[in-house]
């Protein structure tokens, strides 16, 4: 039975993940992503049903729209396979639970922001803000009011240490290095995460990314990269893991 559930977590994360790309794409430019999700972004064809099918589609179509022949971008199919891979590995982790919601929140919250800020570099407020009260929403009831203001007054803490990261940066580089969205994500992980959980979050992401902004300046020449996709991907590593600061500390001593 359980391998039933993890399948159609499977497909589920599929399809879920293939709508929050078309948000992701179409919600900074401000277009409608209700309507007409079902149209090639380059020559608005409708698309058939056969044409809609997360990973399978690309893989059959070589890539391309089938009928102007434009590539279709390739951080579609590796979201749905992200998203996919995310859904399966949070029922596997955490079964029918709370924290499997707030598992599949912050998984959902990483493919919306990876195409966000990879494509325009933003993170829409809108956005958070939403994610900011489904999780309020659903600690409310995974761990009482008590807790949840603990968790909120850590989201505070957090937004000020990043802000306070985020103003030594730029004295330091003499430029802009990290968006004030990078800012704000930090107060939705004050809500899932304990505070010294939370600061390790921006560790992880740092050593995370290093490499991949290397790899970036040597190809590109460019200087930029989204950080706000790997603080997310930190976030789901610490969840996933089930990792504490106990158990952070048994293993440095
Ligand atoms: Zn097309």
């Amino acid at each position: 039975m359980e391998k039933l559930y993890l399948i159609c977590f499977f497909i589920f994360g599929a399809v879920f993940s293939s709508f929050l790309c078309v948000v992701g794409f179409r919600l900074p430019q401000k277009i409608n992503f209700v309507k007409g999700t079902s149209r090639c972004d380059t020559c608005y064809h409708k698309l058939h049903f056969f044409e809609k099918i997360p990973i399978l589609s690309y893989i059959f179509q070589g890539g391309k729209c089938k009928w102007c022949k434009n590539q279709i971008p390739i951080i579609i199919p590796v979201c749905e396979i992200l998203g996919a891979t995310l859904f399966s590995l949070a029922f596997y982790r955490f079964g029918f639970s709370y924290n499997l919601l707030i598992a599949l929140l912050i998984s959902t919250l990483f493919i919306v922001v990876l195409v966000t800020d990879v494509k325009y570099f933003i993170i829409p407020d809108s956005i958070l803000i939403i994610y900011g009260i489904l999780l309020i929403v659903v600690q409310y009831f995974n761990v009482g009011p008590k807790e949840l203001l603990y968790h909120i007054a850590t989201g505070i803490g957090l937004f000020i240490l990043m802000y306070l990261i985020m103003i030594l940066a730029e004295k330091a580089f003499k430029k802009e290095s990290l968006g004030g969205a990078d800012v704000k994500l930090l107060f939705l992980f004050g809500l899932v995460l304990d505070p010294m959980l939370g600061i390790i979050s921006i560790f992880i992401a740092s050593v995370i990314a290093l490499p991949v902004s290397l790899l970036v300046l040597v190809k590109n020449k460019s200087h930029m990269i989204p950080f706000g996709p790997f603080l997310i991907l930190a976030v789901i590593i610490i969840l996933y893991s089930g990792i504490t600061i106990d158990k952070i500390l048994n293993i440095l001593t």
